[in-house]
């Protein structure tokens, strides 16, 4: 595994349960999301009423569970969590949503694996707060509605584009979840480290809010990761060379990179002359399978200005030749 993708790992387990922050206010960045967010739920707190069904999407890592969490938190409600691929048949999803409390939170991580059986029960559990339930069999069968608790299903996905029309629109509040900026990582590892009781400075903070890609879960195990080499190699405190050795020891580089990056760039530019290249060469070049190299590796490289799609292929940038010092590459 790698110690920057951004899905879960097993080790993140543990620590994110104590890292998440509870209400809103603790939540740092996603303005545009948390500004919404409030004026939703004090509106449906004064109305006594279960907050609108939220659609969060973006890349994983980023706080998706987390505000849902913080939304049913603020609401006052429980809040059960399942996802996407964990409801197998049309019943499991009837009795989560019959076993909720008014008012509740239901998150589905995944959303987008819903199976479409499944899916079809959700449409008027959402809308009407109630199921159809089938009695009977052949020409005796008849169709009965059960009435459910009223709920605010979060929804979560990490490909919005992969909803079905008939699901998104469901949704009355959607937000995007964005990339953090490196003062909102700082932030978040500043108040971690609080937490985790660690004793770290702002510059040490900096480093690693640096390399961790935009993404409060990379943010969070790499302060993990720097505080063992602080604890082993040090005295526990965590500054700016502490945090250097430690992430250039973990192979983490200044932006972010790591090794299997670094490979598929200098493979394109020793092997393939900087591109282009077909997605399906490279991948063979590298010895991955080119859907991993198009969903997990690629879309940093390309948000970062690192790989340029085009017609013909995958290109280097500029910007790539100079982090890797090759200016004298460049056309
Ligand atoms: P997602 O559901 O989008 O994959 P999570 O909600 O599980 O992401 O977030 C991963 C971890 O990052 C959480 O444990 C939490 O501690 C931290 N985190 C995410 N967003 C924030 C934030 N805005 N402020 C502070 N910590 C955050």
């Amino acid at each position: 595994e790698r110690i920057i993708q951004a899905d879960i790992i097993p080790e993140d387990d543990k620590i994110e349960q104590g890292l998440r922050p509870s209400h809103l206010s603790e939540y740092i960045g996603q303005e545009k999301a948390k500004k919404n967010l409030r004026v939703f739920i004090e509106a449906a707190k004064k109305r006594g009423e279960p907050l609108d069904h939220v659609l969060l999407y973006g890349p994983p890592g980023l706080g998706k569970t987390t505000l849902a969490s913080i939304v049913a938190t603020e609401m006052g409600v429980n809040l059960k969590i399942t996802s996407g691929p964990a409801i197998d048949k049309p019943g499991d999803l009837a009795a989560i949503l019959n076993n909720l409390s008014e008012n509740d939170v239901l998150f589905i991580d995944e959303i987008h694996r819903l199976n479409k059986q499944v899916e079809e029960v959700l449409y008027p559990a959402m809308e009407d707060f109630a199921i159809d339930i089938v009695i009977g069999k052949g020409a005796g069968a008849r169709s009965i509605r059960l009435d459910l608790p009223k709920f605010t299903l979060v929804g979560a996905t990490t490909r919005a584009g992969m909803l079905t029309a008939p699901l998104r629109d469901r949704f009355g509040v959607v937000n995007r979840l964005e990339f953090y900026n490196v003062t909102e990582l700082m932030q978040i590892i500043l108040r971690s480290a609080a937490v985790l009781g660690v004793s770290i400075d702002d510059e040490g903070a900096l480093e690693i809010a640096k390399r961790s890609r935009g993404t409060p879960r990379l943010a969070n195990r790499l302060l993990k990761r720097v505080r063992d080499f602080a604890q082993v190699e040090g005295d526990g405190a965590i500054d700016y060379d502490v945090a250097k050795t430690a992430l250039d020891r973990l192979e983490v580089d200044s932006m972010g990179l790591d090794n299997t990056d670094r490979n598929i760039l200098e493979t394109m530019i020793h092997k393939f002359g900087g591109g282009p290249v077909g997605l399906d060469t490279l991948a063979a070049a590298i010895g991955e399978d080119s859907g991993t190299l198009e969903e997990v590796y690629e879309p940093y490289l390309i948000k970062n200005g690192f790989i340029n799609r085009t017609p013909r292929g995958r290109i280097v940038t500029e910007h790539c030749y100079r982090h890797f010092g090759l200016e004298n590459l460049i056309e």
